[in-house]
């Protein structure tokens, strides 16, 4: 046999020897073998000397590959080995159980639902629209002229900047948009309820976010008075906060509405003796209300002649932050679990 030939059948050897290889251990050995310093290769390499020098140059070449070819399938059956020894760990009995994580809704899910259901009740049905809107579902249409400080750039997160602010993108302010898509697309009666994200530019405080979350409802048919609004609120304050509960309107202005009330309701504390957290009042602030604009009602092509409707608003994490005793309205957007995990 030649060198060359010699040293080409050390392929063969170890490929054979690979395939015996069952820990690594035991390729640890096999490296030390084939690769180490006084190893098999070394030890081809050093025969250089007793090789005629025209025949060095093919022999070098031939054991530098075996030397490659060696090295990676070291490497491949590492892999290998190394997985099935990860495999072997998996199924070890004595380790202990993993326990199950159990997640939970977050705080404000909760009374979401707790509020949409109570609405339900009432024959509501829950509507939702796209929270980057433009200025005129946001503003034009719901009777906010283009002077109001609402459209401010200090009070709206604008996506683009036009010259003529009426056309431009923004994130909705309120979830009111809502309502006039769908008196666009659906003729009284309408009975719904707006649930969403808003979006305003204020700096983060106790009480301030510059996202939160609104429910608002509408109602439009023929007849539809401030009574039934007065009802309806008054019914869904006491479902939410107990049967004790009364409310009270106070005078108001919002673009979108005429007449327009501020809704407050019992102190929860106190109920209504007055107390720190109502200024002695013995009321909460809840939201607002009224009765919609006849402007807004033509302006989506319903006949305010013959038709009239309410609506009303109120803040989720308000409620939140009263049925739970939270006095910081960033605790809901924090994701702290620590917060999240007491619901
Ligand atoms: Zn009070």
């Amino acid at each position: 046999m030649s060198l060359i030939e010699e040293v080409n059948s050390l392929k063969e050897k170890f490929k054979t020897e690979a395939s015996d290889i069952r820990d690594l251990k035991a390729l640890e050995q096999l490296r030390v073998d084939y690769l180490g310093r006084k190893g098999i290769i070394s030890t081809q390499f050093d025969r250089m000397r007793e090789i005629p020098p025209e025949e060095r140059r093919a022999f070098g070449k031939t054991l530098n590959e075996i030397k490659n070819i060696v090295s990676n399938q070291l490497d491949e059956l590492k892999k290998t080995l190394g997985a099935i020894g990860h495999k072997k760990e998996l199924l070890d009995h004595t380790l202990p159980g993993r326990k199950d994580f159990i997640g939970g809704l977050h705080p404000l899910t909760y009374i979401m639902d707790e509020i949409i259901d109570i609405f339900r009740g009432m024959g509501f049905v829950v509507e939702t629209g796209p929270e980057a809107e433009t200025a005129y579902y946001n503003f034009d249409a719901l009777n906010t002229p283009f002077w109001h400080p609402a459209r401010d750039l200090t009070d709206t997160f604008y996506l683009d900047l036009p010259a003529e602010k009426h056309k431009s993108w923004l994130l909705r302010t309120e979830t009111s948009p809502v309502q006039i898509r769908v008196m666009e697309r659906q003729k009284p009666p309408i009975r719904i309820i707006a649930p969403g994200r808003v979006y305003r530019n204020d700096k983060p405080d106790a009480s301030h976010s510059p996202i939160f979350m609104q429910v608002e409802g509408l109602y439009v048919d023929k007849g539809v008075t401030m009574a039934d609004l007065k009802g309806t609120v008054l019914t869904f304050y006491r479902a939410i906060f107990g049967p004790d509960t009364e409310t009270r309107f106070r005078p108001h202005f919002f673009p979108f509405t005429e007449p327009s009330a501020e809704v407050d309701v019992t102190c929860i504390f106190c109920k209504g003796k007055g107390c720190r957290v109502c200024k002695k009042s013995g009321w909460l602030e809840m939201g607002g209300s009224g009765m919609v604009d006849p402007n807004v009602l033509e302006g989506v092509g319903i006949d305010s002649e013959v038709y009239t409707g309410w609506a009303f608003g109120l803040g989720i994490e308000r409620i939140a932050m009263l049925k739970y005793g939270v006095d910081d309205i960033r605790l809901f957007y924090e994701n702290d679990l620590r917060f999240l995990e007491q619901f």
